[in-house]
């Protein structure tokens, strides 16, 4: 029978560790350190009270817990001597039913992996699903974490437990992710659709526009209709647009949504997640019979990536009156011009102007995004607060010295423009490391039809500056400038920079923030307060309305644009729950 958390609040002691028996590997201490942090307030709240047990147990006591696990399809799994919670989980992958090239790979990686890291692999195989991995996704994943370095493995094992061991948790107290399940299908079944040259190759790529963009626009305003919205449109932008209507007639609207075009070769969940959130949130207040003292109004933004014209955000920025109609005369690789993708796919955009949204009729906007970088998931948090999305600064840069033979220049006669680029690619790491909480890159560096026996006589590099505020960024970007100078002066070569993108930081409203803030502490999860690196919808909706944005951790890393870019229906699930509670808390009259 299914125990509760009530139980594990109030058994006595050795009673309530006998209720979380079988947790961590033979490893009944970390269950039993956790239970001094009683009462829990909720699953999450024990979950993570577990993973603080074993960070603070120290490197010793984290490595001998790896060591108390079997190897994946190892010698204790074909002789029957595993415990029978791994028998389940090996069981669910199929691994029980290897072929015997399927058994050999992977008797092969566990011997590579134990011999490069000194402990066995851990994955948890039921997968961000809980349903199980495939095997060739495991191989797969077996086969690219032995590249890693020997720390960051050892907490990639660690992740990988506190997963098996929330899995296991769920079963024990028969927790119900079933929207967040819902949510994670989802967005599984719209990955099928994908641009052709993509698709073929099992790719997840959905530029503005294409069919497949289409069908994801299609499959968004199905799915809305069946949530029970009570208006669904796609707008002349391709944004697909659902109203869940207020109790009364004339309210105020709260606005929510991300964007469903992708990068090439992208993730399943940036973006998307914040459009099916939201949705489900409807979907259970519509069960419920219940309406908010406020319209709800989910967009599916049609485009923010960029991919296929160089103008981005389209689908917000049309919200705000921000859209240019010199954008229309854009062309794609194959030249055809937007104004035309417009007119195939049905849409008008002569009516583009018409969807500005008046602001004075919105409380505001609030996102919810994956938070594609690593920060949750190495603090074993399952959300995060946004307190600003970086304002960022672009340069392209070229340096000129003088091109001369590589042989016979001495090296204090040269002027070598790519070593100048370089050390200004040092000074730009250690400065922005500087402030914390800047970022500093230069992420294109060319030798432009350099050879290897002549000096460089120069060099292109691109500089990407960001910040969570603009005066940070700013004071950042004159720095780098003023050290470029240095640099090219003592070197005796000379540089040009050209701005070629400016975006002022967003600060996240501080009312709409401390909702999100409540939301979360409401699910017994650690508050931890970030910046956001990357640009997101509400950038643009922030010109106009107060917006703040929620992040859910990624797996992996955190890694995103990237088909690995990954999170768990659990993860999902909480991100839903947040949702809920703002909505569920926010009276329109206090305002
Ligand atoms: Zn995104």
């Amino acid at each position: 029978m299914a125990i509760t958390l009530e139980q594990v609040n109030t058994a006595p002691r050795a009673e309530a560790l006998q209720l979380l028996d079988g947790l961590y590997e033979h490893s009944p201490w970390i269950a039993d350190k956790a239970l001094d942090a009683r009462p829990f307030q909720s699953l999450a709240h024990l979950k993570h009270t577990m993973a603080q047990v074993l960070r603070e147990a120290g490197r010793d006591a984290q490595v001998k817990l790896i060591q108390a696990h079997p190897e994946l399809a190892g010698k204790a799994m074909v002789s029957k001597s595993l415990t029978a919670e791994s028998t389940n989980e090996q069981g669910k992958a199929r691994l029980t039913d290897c072929t015997p090239e399927e058994f050999a790979t992977l008797q092969k990686l566990n011997a590579d992996y134990n011999a490069k890291f000194g402990f066995p692999f851990i994955l948890a195989v039921r997968g961000p699903r809980g349903d199980g991995l495939g095997k060739q996704q495991i191989i797969e994943t077996f086969t690219r974490r032995l590249q890693n370095h020997p720390d960051f493995e050892l907490q990639e094992n660690l992740r990988n437990i506190h997963r098996v061991v929330e899995l296991r948790l769920n079963d024990k107290f028969a927790a119900a992710t079933a929207p967040g399940d819902d949510v994670w299908d989802w967005q599984e079944t719209m990955s099928q659709y994908s641009d052709p040259g993509y698709l073929e190759k099992g790719q997840l790529t959905v530029t503005y526009l294409t069919d497949a963009h289409r069908a994801c626009a299609a499959y968004i305003s199905k799915t809305m209709r069946a949530c029970g919205f009570d208006e669904v449109k796609i707008d002349a932008v391709g944004n697909v647009v659902g109203i869940y209507k207020a109790a009364t007639p004339g309210a105020k609207t709260l606005l929510t949504g991300s964007h469903y075009d992708t990068v090439r070769n992208g993730g399943k969940y940036d973006g998307r997640l914040g459009i099916f959130v939201p949705m489900a949130c409807v979907r259970e207040l519509h069960r419920q019979g219940k309406r908010l003292p406020f319209n709800f109004e989910v967009v599916g933004f049609s485009e923010e990536e960029g991919q296929r014209y160089k103008a981005t955000f389209l689908g917000s920025g049309a919200l705000i009156g921000d859209f240019k109609p010199e954008w229309l005369d854009q062309k794609d690789a194959d030249g055809i011009t937007m104004r035309e993708a417009m007119r195939n796919a049905g849409l008008k955009p002569e009516d583009i102007g018409k969807i500005k949204r008046d602001a004075d009729n919105y409380l505001g906007f609030v996102e919810v995004h994956i938070e594609q970088g690593p920060v949750l998931n190495e603090l074993d948090l399952p959300l995060g607060i946004v307190t600003s999305i970086n304002g960022n600064v672009r340069y392209q840069c070229e340096v000129t010295g003088m091109a001369s033979h590589a042989g016979t220049t001495p090296m204090n006669r040269r002027r070598d423009a790519a070593a100048a680029a370089a050390e200004l690619l040092l000074y730009v790491e250690r400065r922005a490391a500087q402030d914390g909480d800047s970022v500093g890159t230069v992420g294109m560096l060319q030798v432009p039809s350099g050879s290897i026996n002549v000096v460089p006589g120069r060099c292109f590099f691109s500089l990407d500056l960001r910040a969570p505020v603009d005066a940070q960024r700013d004071a950042l970007v004159a720095d780098v400038l003023a050290e470029l100078k240095n640099i090219c002066e003592r070197r005796g070569v000379h540089f040009t920079t050209e701005l070629t993108e400016r975006a002022a930081a967003a600060p996240s409203a501080p009312v709409w923030q401390q909702r999100w803030e409540a939301a979360v502490q409401s699910l017994g999860v650690p508050l931890h307060r970030m910046p956001s690196g990357a640009g997101h919808d509400a950038m643009k909706l922030h010109k106009v309305m107060p917006q703040a944005m929620l992040f859910v951790r990624g797996q992996n890393s955190g890694i995103s644009h990237n088909p690995l870019e990954s999170t768990t229906s659990d993860d999902i699930e909480l991100a839903i729950q947040a949702l809920m509670h703002l909505l569920t808390h926010l009276s329109p009259e206090k305002q």
